[in-house]
């Protein structure tokens, strides 16, 4: 079976997890291209114009799987730790995908809820073992179901989620060394040399983003924004090159505890940059008629400004221009190098 995953919303997150995990099993894997400007306006035409602009590149992605592969992967995800939810569009993603994408091959589509009571810690992303025992069940029945497309055999499964888990471990370890999630998944593709534009030793300013993967890093729609600040001189940091423990204490520094997914990305990330005196500026980036990010944005802005220190907001829709975008980059900057020398 051939298995297409688009190349938008949590692939960023978890690629080299799910094209592991469908490979041991001996499924082969599609992933669509990177985003052009063909992707969203595909995404737009089957879609009302206020969804937020990662759902429209999401289905732009799996209109270009359809067609090249026998199933593809959306994940219906509601929760993936207790008492801590997913923004809506994630666990409607595959009713919306059939609804609006009739002709897409079947969908694998597991429901992904660990919302399940008993568990102690409500925090970060626990590890398996953390998770309670109702929540450790689902977990693993959702695994088995998944894997019952491709074999019968429970063994083989439990052994293709556990090289998939290792794998994404190792994911992890690699973006904390200041990877981007792109640059980590071409350096475990065998592929890391493309990547020669990662941050230097020799950056004047250090700047925090604040957003989701798929908000910062597809470099299309944020027309290159990583490179770009790289090519002003400047070091990126991000949630993900950050702990869990670090982005934990960072929203229980703002806010108390979270309430969706995906504050560690953005909350967690601002409170734990803004205890590092080296991080000179923040830049959120978020999308266009996105309701949790306008409420997290509210939280990181208004800590930011209590704590004194430059702060940009950059809100992406598929109208964003480059040259608008490059215009503020390069304001902040130079802003920042007159804040550094007034201090
Ligand atoms: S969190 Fe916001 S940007 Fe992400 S899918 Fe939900 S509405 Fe869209």
């Amino acid at each position: 079976m051939k298995v297409g995953i688009p190349r938008a919303l949590l692939y960023y997150q978890y690629y080299p997890m799910w094209k592991t995990f469908f490979e041991e099993l001996g499924a082969s894997v599609l992933v669509s291209g990177p985003t052009t400007k063909a992707t969203p306006a595909a995404g737009v035409e089957r879609l009302v114009a206020e969804t937020c602009l990662p759902v429209k590149v999401y289905c732009g992605h799996v209109l270009e799987l359809t067609g090249q592969v026998d199933s593809v992967f959306v994940p219906a995800v509601r929760s993936l730790e207790p008492k801590v939810l997913h923004c809506s569009h994630f666990l409607g993603l595959p009713d919306l995908v059939r609804a609006v994408i009739p002709e897409a091959p079947p969908l694998l589509a597991p429901d992904i809820d660990l919302d399940q009571k008993s568990s102690e810690d409500k925090y970060g992303q626990p590890p398996i073992s953390d998770l309670s025992f109702k929540a450790r069940r689902v977990l693993y029945q959702t695994i088995y179901q998944l894997g019952s497309h491709f074999t019968r055999n429970p063994l083989r499964i439990k052994a293709a989620a556990e090289r998939a888990w290792q794998v994404h471990q190792d994911y992890l370890r690699l973006m904390q060394t200041g990877l981007t999630p792109p640059e980590a998944i071409a350096r475990w593709e065998g592929n890391g040399t493309r990547h020669a534009s990662r941050n230097t030793h020799h950056a004047s300013h250090t700047i925090a983003l604040i957003g989701h993967p798929y908000n910062l890093y597809d470099t299309y729609t944020t027309h290159n924004l990583v490179a770009k600040l790289r090519g002003l001189g400047v070091k990126v940091v991000t949630s993900e090159t950050a702990t869990p423990e670090e982005l934990r204490q960072g929203i229980l520094d703002l806010t108390g505890g979270p309430y969706w997914t995906y504050e560690d990305e953005m909350v967690g990330a601002a409170g734990h940059y803004l205890r590092d005196e080296r991080v000179d500026g923040f830049i959120a980036v978020s999308s266009f008629g996105c309701g949790p990010d306008s409420t997290l944005l509210d939280v990181v802005q208004r800590a930011t400004r209590e704590a004194g220190r430059p702060f940009m907001s950059l809100i992406l829709d598929e109208h964003t221009g480059e040259a608008g975008l490059v215009t503020r980059l390069e304001a902040f900057v130079d802003m920042l190098a007159r804040w550094k020398r007034r201090r």
